[in-house]
């Protein structure tokens, strides 16, 4: 199987399994304990906070606060900070945000709070003067990814950042940086975010685990209610193995990431330069110049996304269209829908995402697979 679906999850780094080992088996301690067997979790659980923190350039460990993956800590960030200090503060995200956001943001006007939802342009990206003019003195949060999970589109983070606070200086910015950690820089001072949200499993670490980036002195109101770990923010008893192999998974990454974007991004420009020479019709859809070195989304003319990705599998190649985060199902993502496109285009619309364990070689191998599929479709 050449799989192609990364975006969706990749392959756990072998670093992320050698650090997870000694934590599900003789080192097995609840971290909130006393005792020797606890004090062995705790310990290895702040060592990795710390590199954590280091990796991500905040201030202090205690700014990253651990939860159960990517959709928690953008729950925490939007319902935490709108719902913080007993206020109901407004928020400002986009169209084309992960639902983990969105649903977030619409659950808290259930709750008496404001939400502005301002659009996309036709490759996805979000304009900072439209965000900066949704803001009001009520706003409390604004929201943009680092780049979007279907079509790989590098939002001006640093940009609405810089607009929402001239308009709000007491404004938090949270960026969802869950499909960009794996090849853009993401750290307090490139992004120029406030709260910045990770998942594990989308650069080699293991699924169900993630964190948040809090500045010191923000509190935010849990999403999770109980026994007050993580500063009271994140309650319930840790994932150790899991939070050690997501940093392990963390330094691989950002020691990798170099090479990634030159050998992943090189397989992902060898993929669509040979695809292109071998079937007509084919459009990229998003900012050509501005996205995910790992991401081709592409609309193949008179091919059914639907029909593709069975044929596909069949042949031996994974693949996806619209957001598999939506358990499979296939439907006209909202991502598309804000860029405009028709339900025909849509429909006509597939994405490949290439991962840490590609070479160049498989863009071409993926770019055959897939011409030879087109081909007898049409
Ligand atoms: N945000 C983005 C941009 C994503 O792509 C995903 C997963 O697809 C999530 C959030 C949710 O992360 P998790 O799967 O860890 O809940």
């Amino acid at each position: 199987m050449l799989y192609l679906d990364h975006a969706a999850t990749t392959v756990m780094r072998p670093e992320a399994r050698d650090a997870m080992a000694p934590f599900l088996d003789g080192a097995f301690g609840n971290p909130s304990g006393l005792h020797a067997v606890s004090r062995r979790a705790k310990n290895a659980m702040e060592e990795a906070r710390e590199s954590a923190a280091w990796l991500l350039g905040a201030d202090h460990p205690l700014e990253i606060v651990f939860t159960g993956g990517g959709t928690e800590a953008d729950n925490l960030a939007v319902i935490g900070h709108a719902l913080a200090g007993g206020g109901r503060g407004g928020v400002v995200t986009n169209a084309a945000e992960h639902d983990a956001v969105l649903r977030s943001a619409d659950f808290v006007t259930r709750l008496g709070c404001a939400l502005t939802v301002v659009g996309v342009d036709g490759h996805g990206l979000v304009d900072p003067e439209e965000y900066a003019a949704a803001v009001t003195s009520d706003t409390v949060v604004a929201s943009v990814m680092l780049a979007n999970n279907e079509v790989g589109t590098i939002q001006p983070v640093a940009a609405v950042a810089a607009a929402v606070r001239a308009a709000n200086p007491d404004i938090a910015v949270h960026t969802d940086a869950v499909q960009a950690f794996v090849s853009e820089e993401v750290t307090v001072a490139a992004t120029a975010a406030d709260l910045i949200a990770l998942s594990a499993h989308k650069f080699g670490g293991p699924k169900g685990v993630g964190l948040l980036r809090v500045p010191r002195g923000m509190d935010l109101e849990p999403v999770v209610h109980g026994g007050g770990q993580e500063l009271g923010m994140r309650s319930g008893t840790h994932n150790v193995a899991g939070i050690l192999g997501m940093v392990a998974a963390m330094q691989a990454t950002v020691a990798d990431r170099e090479a990634f974007r030159s050998r992943v991004g090189g397989a992902r420009d060898r993929f669509e330069e040979v695809l292109g020479s071998l079937v007509d019709g084919i459009e990229v859809n998003g900012p050509v110049d501005h996205r995910l070195v790992q991401h081709s989304h592409l609309r193949i003319q008179g091919v059914q996304s639907e029909t593709l990705l069975i044929r596909l599998d069949q042949a031996g190649l994974a693949a996806a269209a619209g957001s598999a985060c939506h358990s499979g199902a296939i439907e006209v993502s909202h991502v598309l829908a804000a860029m405009g496109f028709d339900e025909d285009r849509a429909a006509e619309s597939v994405r490949f995402t290439f991962g840490w364990v590609n070479e160049r070689k498989d863009g071409e191998d993926a770019a055959r697979r897939v011409a030879a599929v087109v081909e007898q479709l049409r």
